[in-house]
């Protein structure tokens, strides 16, 4: 029988764990938040439009080609909260015919965008039924990697092949695609580590590992290409990555990251929300600024808060109620 003291440090970690996860899910929707506003835009053009903030972008204001309202998202985040509650309504598993008719149903309520490979497989879906995507060379956008906290945040302690098989189910509805996936395995190992409080060196490991065995992933000083600073990083999901990471490593706090990766301009939006999500699990919500938390649209940060936390419950069940596994730490 545990004795009362016993369980506090159990008490506390849980907490810890539940800020990380509120940190990663508020982080996911400020960084689509500030990143959409120079979507598109090269870093030349964001020094000019905002000259008179020194250069910089670093307000939730909206506009941006979507001309959205200041705290508006976009779809990084309206995926991400599609496919959570379509795993939250079956029971924590994640499948891929609940994932692709979760996406069908966003798609049907006109969402103010879609990626062009998204739209492409989810019409695809609509006349055949089949949720998996026809593997593809040409289906290697971020789309399936901007939308993954979710799984991530429900399979935290569960074995490689379980998690594998998580990630590819949602994935492979629209980005049915190896460069993908591989994307989609390191970031979800690093999100693993972040909301564990794990080391920063462990995380970066798992980035560095990335580009020995895909090359395309090339970020690091040690990078095959010897990649310098990754600017205007487009959709392709190997040149959003080498962005947040390079953006991640290099700087401090959870501020910071966020204003050097969505300065970097292209695809802002995406890079924001995947940077965010990944500093707001490794700092947790308390470093996400008051300033940027306040502007996000109300709606959408309750649904956030409500789904890290009850996705994180689920992964904590499914930790408590099995032993550790030997593959937990392993590479596959
Ligand atoms: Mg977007
Ligand atoms: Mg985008």
């Amino acid at each position: 029988m545990p004795t009362a003291s016993a369980q506090k440090p159990e008490t506390n970690a849980q907490a810890e764990y539940a800020k990380r996860a509120r940190g990663a899910y508020l982080g996911l929707a400020v960084g689509d938040a500030l990143g959409a506003t120079v979507e598109f835009l090269t870093p030349r053009e964001i020094r000019c439009n905002f000259a008179r903030q020194g250069g910089v972008h670093k307000e939730i204001a909206g506009g941006g080609w979507l001309h959205l309202r200041p705290g508006q998202v976009t779809d990084d985040t309206a995926m991400s909260l599609a496919l959570g509650e379509a795993i939250l309504a079956n029971g924590g598993k994640v499948e891929a015919l609940a994932s692709a008719l979760a996406f069908d149903r966003w798609m049907h309520a006109k969402p103010i965008d879609i990626g062009n490979t998204v739209r492409r497989n989810l019409i695809r879906f609509r006349q055949t039924g089949i949720p998996e995507a026809p593997e593809s060379e040409h289906d290697a956008g971020n789309g399936a990697v901007m939308r993954l906290l979710p799984v991530a945040l429900c399979t935290v302690g569960r074995g490689e092949a379980e998690i594998i098989a998580a990630l590819k189910a949602q994935a492979h509805v629209t980005h049915n695609n190896p460069i993908s996936d591989a994307g989609c395995l390191c970031l979800t190992r690093m999100l693993h580590l972040a909301l564990r409080g794990g080391a920063r060196a462990a995380l970066e490991a798992e980035a560095m590992a990335l580009e020995s065995i895909r090359p395309e992933y090339a970020w690091s000083e040690a990078g095959r290409m010897r990649m310098r600073r990754r600017e205007n990083p487009s959709a392709y999901v190997a040149h959003t990555l080498a962005a947040v990471f390079q953006a991640f490593f290099s700087t401090d706090g959870f501020e910071s990251c966020l204003i050097d990766v969505v300065n970097r301009g292209g695809d802002a939006d995406t890079t924001g929300a995947i940077a965010g999500a990944l500093a707001g699990a490794w700092y947790g919500e308390n470093q996400i600024p008051p300033r940027w938390k306040n502007a996000l649209d109300k709606t959408i940060a309750r649904r956030c808060e409500e789904q890290a936390e009850a996705l994180g419950i689920r992964s904590q069940e499914s930790e408590n109620s099995r032993e550790r596994r030997p593959e937990m730490n392993e590479k596959p």
